[in-house]
C-alpha cells in the first residue's frame, strides 16, 4: 500500500505528531497528559500537531463527545494543526489496507466466537493469546466471522524513547491478531497504522497502556510497506487505589475551573516542573514554559496519581 500523504508540502516536515483521542467520553486528566505531552514534543521540535478522533469503535462512542473534547483541548491551550481527521470517515482506506494484506496471503478468515476462546491462555495484560484455530482454515461449517494477521514466531524490536530498547515475540504474546471484527468494524490496530501513514506521522507520543500494541502495529506496518513512527509512551495516571483513570473507573472530566492547577499537575507527572513564579498561571503561560525546557529524558516511568480535580 502507498498511502496518499494528508499533508501535502514542499518540504516533508521532519516532526508531525498527533493526540488520538477516542470519543467515549471528555477528556480527563490521564488523557490530558498524553494530549500534553505529545504537544510539548512536537511544539519543542517544531513540528506539526495533528488531532485525530478514533471514533472507529462506533457503539463505544458518546455523541458529542468529539466536539466536547476539542472544545477542552482549546480551553487548555493545546492548538492543533490542520482538520481534525475522523476514522468513522476512513472505511475506504481501511478496506484497501485489508485487501492489500488478503492479496499477500497475509490474513485468514476466523470463526472463533468469544465463548469458544474464553479457555485460550492469556498473556501478562490478560490478553487472549490467540490458538490458531482457524489458521490453517476454518473448521468444516464453520462461519467466517472476523479476519486475523498471521504474526511471526520472532522478536520484533522496537526503540521506545522514554522505556528504551523492547522485544515482543507476537507469535507467543499475542497470537494471529483481528484487523476486521466479527462486527465488521475494523480493529484499532489496523486503522491507527493506516492512519498514521497517512497523516505523515513521525512521532507517537501516547499512553503507556499502549506500550505492548507497538510490536502488532510495527508487524502491520511492515506487511503494508510503511514507515514505522518513534515511540514514546507517556505515564498514566492512576487513582487513589491504582485503578488507570478512565470512563470506567469513573475518572471526572477535566474542569471548566482551575485549569492551571490541572496544567501543571499533569506537567509534574511528565517529570517536567515550572518555576514556583508559574504557581498560578494560566494553562498557555505553563505550555509556553514546557514547550522551551520540555526534556523527555525527564518523563518518569512511573504512574502518577490523580490529586483531587480543583
Ligand atoms: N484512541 C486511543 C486511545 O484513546 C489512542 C490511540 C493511539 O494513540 O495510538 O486510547
Amino acid at each position: 500500500m502507498r498511502p496518499a500523504r494528508h499533508n501535502p508540502g514542499v518540504s516533508s516536515p521532519s516532526y508531525i505528531g498527533r493526540f488520538a483521542p477516542s470519543p467515549t467520553g471528555p477528556l480527563h486528566q490521564g488523557s490530558l497528559v498524553a494530549a500534553v505531552a505529545s504537544y510539548l514534543d512536537a511544539r519543542a521540535a517544531g513540528g506539526q500537531w495533528l488531532v485525530r478522533m478514533e471514533d472507529l469503535d462506533r457503539p463505544r462512542c458518546e455523541p458529542g463527545a468529539a466536539g466536547i473534547i476539542l472544545h477542552q483541548l482549546h480551553a487548555y491551550g493545546l492548538h492543533w494543526d490542520g482538520e481534525v481527521l475522523y476514522q468513522s470517515r476512513r472505511d475506504d482506506a481501511y478496506a484497501a489496507a485489508l485487501a492489500s494484506m488478503q492479496t499477500q496471503g497475509a490474513t485468514f478468515p476466523c470463526a472463533c466466537t468469544r465463548s469458544q476462546l474464553a479457555d485460550a491462555p492469556r498473556n501478562p495484560e490478560g490478553e487472549i493469546i490467540y490458538p490458531g484455530t482457524c489458521r490453517n482454515g476454518l473448521p468444516p461449517g464453520a462461519e467466517a466471522r472476523a479476519w486475523r494477521v498471521r504474526v511471526l514466531d520472532a522478536s520484533t524490536r522496537f526503540h521506545d524513547r522514554i522505556h528504551g530498547d523492547l522485544q515482543q515475540n507476537l507469535a507467543r504474546e499475542i497470537g494471529d491478531f483481528v484487523v476486521k471484527r466479527a462486527d465488521g468494524l475494523f480493529a484499532y490496530q489496523l486503522a491507527v497504522v493506516v492512519d498514521d501513514a497517512f497523516q505523515g506521522v513521525t512521532h507517537v507520543v501516547r499512553g503507556a497502556d499502549l506500550l505492548w500494541n507497538t510490536p502488532r502495529q510495527i508487524h502491520l506496518q511492515t506487511l503494508l510497506g510503511v514507515p514505522t513512527p518513534r515511540y514514546a509512551h507517556v505515564p498514566l495516571i492512576t487513582n487513589a487505589v491504582g485503578q488507570k483513570l478512565s470512563k470506567q473507573t469513573l475518572a471526572p472530566a477535566l474542569p471548566e475551573h482551575g485549569r492551571g492547577a490541572v496544567m501543571a499537575q499533569a506537567l509534574a507527572v511528565l517529570g517536567q516542573m515550572p518555576p514556583v513564579d508559574l504557581f498560578g498561571a494560566d494553562p498557555v503561560e505553563l505550555l509556553e514554559w514546557a514547550r522551551t525546557h520540555w526534556h523527555i529524558e525527564y518523563v518518569p516511568l512511573r504512574p502518577g496519581i490523580a490529586n483531587v480535580v480543583p
